[in-house]
């Protein structure tokens, strides 16, 4: 053996076969290292010399170790190296060498005890195989699997691993974590080893099994939504992903698993509350009726059948006459129950093939597809006007309904939806002015009349262009002397066609088309320029709208109105209408304490109609009030009314401002004003508005 061992250096192996051991042990990838009973180096083969890159020749004789071993290494392996001699260490052995370029490998020895003759120990055999990157490729593989493990405990997903191959249970639970067993409600021991089946309400593993595997195999991961039967019994909607994935060498399943039921929830109550807003942005909330918005889709589609079959379709619009009376009187709850009972009404009256809807406060619209002929469908408004009508207990009392109804049948009348729908409100509105509680047609007379508007509107603005306007002026005298204290200015224009317009007609026109800023500015220049002319000591009063007020550029037009005319600011006063909303009184104030520091006076027009409560009026830079005349009116009859009127003097007095009554007409009127403390008064009886000429002698008269 040692001959053969110690010949390694020349290992051909001759003819007879001795010699094949040491001719292998030179060209084996294996380790072999003999030494002898104190470390020495017999053997170091050329794997050896390969690995280590050392020489056999330079180790030949001399204690391996401090060659091979790092020195915190050292002496463990010469313990075992002892304890294997004395037989007492198991003859596998794993350490790590250091190769001359300072690498470490990790060796696994097995080795041989070679005895002497004597007993004792003659050799040691070490074969030896380089398992560095398998140990390194062992550890990666532990490492990924215990951070997988450790994701896998702690996922708030519910996880399962499953092994789809096992013959016996199909698609067995091999693993889960803790949020997969409070999901399903079960302990993990009481699903390791079930079938997934257990949480379904149907076992299909069986059968689906092959197909699943193959979907999830194609898809990495496999998405879905489906359903866990719960151990209580309940089933609850979940959201899954399915992957392969391979541990140990098996191929498993891995499922991620998510409990939607608050998402189901959370969808459901999204999609009624869509379905409800799609249905309240087309219904009114108070009658449940289809609005006007959902009218016109409806109409829409009702003519694009009609028309074509040429059928008749009618439109009846039905006002409830005096609903702002019951209102006002009866209040809001009596008010909307005889909406709701309109309602109800109408929906009685009607086919399913109708539509009734609540096109406005008090008004609604009925679609009568297949009308017959425009007698037939006045017959059928008449026959729901009827029906509207009967009397109505409200507030425990039988109350008289009133209805105006305006029909408009396509065709004749338009065949476009929005045009039918005002066709029959104007046809309504003619009911109306007829005196109401009746059914009118629409005709085309009706739509000239409403032309009429647009006429005017194109001709005012002509005139406020082009100067076709005038002012008339009506004085304010005080109550007991009857001494000037001012003018007010009223606008008048003339047209060549339309005749006299009252300002009550022109100034909403003006309004609402915004012509009114340059009407506002003529009229303001103009009353300057007269009292310039006039070289008036009292002031001129000019009416201005709410509109005019709260633009930016007011109080600088007010400023350069006086000083184009040489006027100060006193000489100027502003009546502003109550109909002034105190939201726009609030907004203009920065403009009323602008022009009260100029000196001008503000005066708030048609007191004691209107509804600005008292607070608002005492937020304001004011002068004056200005009493409606309705209150005049009646000033002279009933005790009552003096009682109002006495209290809105002392009021103004109270707020330390002048109060003007206007619409004077009568000696009666203003003897019992007088009575009550009132000191200026405006009114027909002591001058009516007239052009300026009226005024100039007059004028010439005083100052003289
Ligand atoms: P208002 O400011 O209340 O003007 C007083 C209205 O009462 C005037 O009507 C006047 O002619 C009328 N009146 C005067 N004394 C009597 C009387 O004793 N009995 C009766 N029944 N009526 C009397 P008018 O001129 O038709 O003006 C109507 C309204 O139009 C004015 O009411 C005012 O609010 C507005 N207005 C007139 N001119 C202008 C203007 O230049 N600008 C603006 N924004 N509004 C104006
Ligand atoms: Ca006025
Ligand atoms: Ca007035």
């Amino acid at each position: 053996m040692l001959s053969r061992l110690t010949s390694a250096l020349s290992p051909a192996p001759r003819p007879d076969g001795t010699g094949l051991a040491d001719a292998i042990v030179a060209t084996t990838d294996v380790l072999v290292v003999v030494l002898d009973p104190l470390g020495r180096v017999v053997q170091f083969n050329p794997a050896c010399e390969r690995l280590t890159g050392l020489q056999y020749a330079a180790l030949r004789g001399q204690v391996l170790w401090p060659f091979v071993l790092d020195a915190a290494e050292r002496a463990g392996v010469q313990a075992a190296f002892e304890r294997l001699m004395a037989g007492t260490a198991p003859r596998r052995h794993e350490h790590h060498w250091r190769t001359l370029a300072g690498e470490r490998r990790l060796i696994l020895w097995s080795c041989t005890v070679i005895p002497d003759p004597r007993g004792g120990v003659a050799f040691v055999v070490g074969t030896g195989m380089d398992v560095t990157r398998e140990r390194e490729a062992q550890q990666a593989q532990a490492e990924s699997e215990a951070r997988f493990r450790a994701l896998f405990d702690r996922s708030a997903d519910g996880l399962v691993l499953l092994d789809p191959h096992d013959p016996l249970v199909p698609w067995r639970i091999v693993d889960c974590n803790a949020a997969f067993c409070h999901m399903n409600g079960y302990e993990r021991h009481e699903l390791l080893g079930q079938s997934i089946d257990l949480l379904h309400s149907h076992p299909m593993m069986a059968r689906d099994g092959p197909d699943l595997l193959h979907w999830i195999r194609e898809e990495q991961p496999a998405r879905g939504e489906g359903a866990h039967l719960h151990r209580n019994g309940s089933v609850f909607p979940i959201e899954s992903a399915s992957s392969i994935v391979t541990l140990s060498g098996q191929e498993l399943i891995l499922g991620q698993d998510r409990d939607i039921t608050a998402r189901h929830r959370t969808e459901e109550r999204l999609r009624r509350l869509a379905e409800q807003l799609a249905h309240e942005s087309q219904h009114d909330p108070l009658t449940g009726l289809p609005n006007r918005a959902l009218l016109l889709e409806r109409l829409q589609l009702e003519l694009r059948r009609s028309v074509p079959e040429e059928q008749t379709l009618a439109v009846v619009a039905v006002g409830l006459d005096g609903f702002r009376r019951v209102n006002d009187t009866l209040g809001h709850a009596a008010g909307d129950d005889l909406l709701r009972e309109t309602a109800r009404r109408l929906r009685d009256a009607a086919c399913p093939a109708h539509t009734v809807a609540r096109t406005g406060g008090d008004e609604f619209t009925v679609i009568i597809p297949a009308a017959g002929d425009p007698e037939g469908a006045l017959r059928a408004a008449r026959a729901l006007h009827r029906v509207v009508a009967e009397p109505l207990h409200l507030n425990g009392q039988l109350f008289p309904v009133r209805a105006s109804l305006g029909v408009a049948v396509c065709p004749p009348d338009s065949s476009l939806p929005a045009n039918l729908l005002r066709q029959a409100d104007m046809a309504m509105a003619q009911a109306k002015r007829d005196g109401g509680h009746t059914t009118r047609l629409f005709s085309k007379a009706l739509d000239l009349a409403a032309h009429g508007q647009l006429h005017l509107e194109v001709r005012l603005r002509r005139a406020v262009q082009e100067g076709g306007l005038h002012l008339h002026y009506q004085p304010q005298v005080d109550a007991h002397t009857g001494a000037l204290l001012g003018f007010e200015a009223l606008v008048r224009w003339t047209d060549t066609k339309l005749g006299a317009v009252p300002p009550a007609r022109l100034i909403p026109v003006a309004e609402d088309t915004g012509l009114i800023h340059e009407l506002g500015a003529w009229v303001l220049n103009e009353a300057c320029r007269q009292a310039a002319e006039w070289r008036l000591r009292v002031p001129v009063a000019v009416n201005v709208s709410a509109a005019e007020l709260i633009r930016e550029d007011f109080t600088a037009r007010v400023r350069a109105a006086l000083a184009r005319h040489g006027l100060r600011g006193t000489q100027l006063k502003l009546e502003l209408t109550e109909r002034f909303a105190p939201r726009d009184l609030r907004r203009a104030s920065a403009h009323l304490t602008q022009l009260r520091a100029l000196g001008v006076q503000l005066s708030l027009d048609d007191f004691g109609t209107g509804h600005a409560p008292v607070a608002t009026l005492m937020g304001l830079p004011l002068n004056e009030l200005k009493l409606d005349r309705a209150l005049t009116a009646a000033v002279a009859g009933s005790a009552a009314e003096q009682r109002v009127v006495g209290a809105l003097i002392s009021l103004g007095r109270s707020l330390n401002l002048n109060v003007v009554v206007e619409g004077v007409e009568t000696q009666e009127q203003l003897q019992a004003l007088r009575d009550l403390g009132c000191s200026a008064v405006q009114g027909y009886l002591t001058g009516r508005p007239g052009p300026p000429e009226v005024w100039t002698t007059l004028l010439e008269t005083l100052d003289a």
